[in-house]
């Protein structure tokens, strides 16, 4: 078994990054080289800006390197519960920039030539329990009447072509994709830079001054300024921004990958082909990889750290997992085992804005392969003073109380949740 990510193992290397010192006056610079980073820089060089991106690492080694695949639409909330909380208009224009995040991103596949898979594969959210199908259905009738129309509410019986699964039911949710991660985000770095854009690897940014409207960004292989910072460092953000680091929270989420699947293997477990995540508040999220891989994803333990001893021991978790809802499936071996590290808000609603004099994109809440690209151009936008088209906008963002960058609490919100999913 390789403990990598599946993506990264099996996409091209980067070739563009910029050798020797790290240095210049840009227009913009650009700090973390995931989607969030990459989408940004290719929408501001593409309009004529001087833009550097700089990444501690490689490109698309975050979040966005290790995620499970899924482009889903829609709000991972319940659109109830999120009409609820932001009110009927932001619930609403936040549902429709899940959506039009995912036509972004088809557009810029098709615009840069992407090879990455791209597939409007519809997304099932499955019923684990059969009082889960009541909350499903009366989410599904919202949605379906006030904002998506190409949603279908699916019964036990109707789940029969789709999942090798005895679950109670599901929401079909037609706008939803799912791609090569990997691929996808070397080929967001190969067109940044064909438009203009510089990227340093291996270019942590470890000090950030500002002075006489410029920004200063130091790393171990050099210093360059910059007129605007836009900050797009997810859960793996430094110190150094300790802004982001009161609010948001980072937490492990861990993926296996099983050997390419037989077609009577598929036939059995996943005929229906799409994106499918389960209703437990401690859920799985699965899709099979285009070399027919069952990527099975969880949150397995609530963990801060992702490592390969860490990694590990929530494999086996969610290895148990997998037999669960398909044991038909128990001989078939692991090839990947991997994790990440998520961005949680304390209300898991994404942020994005202008604050302590720069620009920031983040807190995805484990629901941001689609909305980052979509989120980087927008601020791109914002940026280059263009219409402001940030759903987001002004929303209310407090620190969350005790917390300074280490998620102490989160064994006793695991406790939580594990409760939850006990009695609901
Ligand atoms: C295991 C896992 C599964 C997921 N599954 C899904 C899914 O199926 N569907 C979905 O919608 N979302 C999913 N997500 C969430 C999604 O992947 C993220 O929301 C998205 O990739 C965030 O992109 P980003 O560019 O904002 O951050 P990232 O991709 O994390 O990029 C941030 C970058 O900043 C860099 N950086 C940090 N500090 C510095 C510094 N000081 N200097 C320079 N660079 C720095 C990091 O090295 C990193 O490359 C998943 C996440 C994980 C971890």
């Amino acid at each position: 078994m390789k403990f990598k990510s599946y993506w990264h193992d099996t996409a091209p290397t980067f070739q563009g990054a910029v050798q020797g010192p790290v240095e210049g006056h840009y227009d913009v610079a650009v700090i973390g080289a995931g989607f969030t980073g990459l989408a940004a820089a290719r929408h501001l060089a593409k309009a004529g800006a001087k833009v550097a991106v700089l990444e501690a690492e490689r490109i698309g080694w975050g979040a966005s390197g290790r995620n499970g695949g899924h482009l889903n639409n829609g709000l991972a909330h319940s659109f109830l519960s999120a009409k609820a909380a932001l009110g009927v208009e932001r619930a609403v224009a936040l549902y429709k920039a899940f959506d039009d995040s995912i036509d972004t991103i088809e557009a810029i596949v098709a615009e840069e030539g992407i090879d990455c898979d791209f597939r409007r594969a519809g997304k099932l959210k499955l019923a684990s329990k059969p009082q889960h199908f009541d909350a499903i259905a009366r989410n599904f009738e919202a949605v379906h009447a006030e904002v998506d129309p190409d949603t279908a509410l699916l019964t036990a019986a109707d789940l029969k072509g789709e999942i090798g699964s005895p679950f109670h039911g599901a929401m079909l949710s037609k706008k939803s994709a799912m791609m090569h991660m990997g691929r996808y985000v070397v080929g967001l770095a190969d067109a940044a830079a064909r438009h203009g854009a510089i990227t340093f690897e291996k270019a942590a940014v470890t000090e950030h001054r500002q002075g006489n409207g410029r920004h200063s960004l130091t790393t171990p292989r050099g210093t360059v300024t910059a007129d605007h910072v836009l900050v797009a460092t997810g859960a793996y953000t430094p110190p150094i921004f300790g802004y982001f680091r009161r609010r948001i929270v980072s937490v492990g989420s861990f993926i296996i990958a099983t050997r390419p699947l037989t077609d009577a293997e598929i036939a059995a477990t996943m005929p229906g082909n799409r994106t499918c995540v389960t209703s437990m508040n401690i859920g799985n999220y699965f899709r099979l990889a285009p070399d027919k891989r069952l990527i099975f994803g969880g949150r397995a333990r609530f963990s801060a750290t992702s490592d390969q001893n860490s990694d590990a021991k929530s494999g086996e978790i969610l290895r148990a997992n997998l037999l669960q809802i398909f044991p038909q499936l128990s001989g078939v071996e692991i090839d990947y085992c991997w994790g990440g590290l998520v961005d949680m808000t304390k209300d898991r609603y994404p942020r994005a804005g202008y604050v302590n004099g720069v620009w920031y994109a983040m807190g995805y809440s484990g629901h941001g392969a689609q909305l980052s690209t979509h989120l980087g151009m927008i601020m791109a936008d914002a940026i280059l003073g263009k219409a402001d088209r940030n759903p987001i906008k002004g929303l209310d963002w407090p620190a969350v109380p005790g917390h300074f960058g280490k998620p102490w609490f989160l064994p006793l919100v695991g406790l939580y949740y594990k409760t939850l999913d006990r009695f609901q």
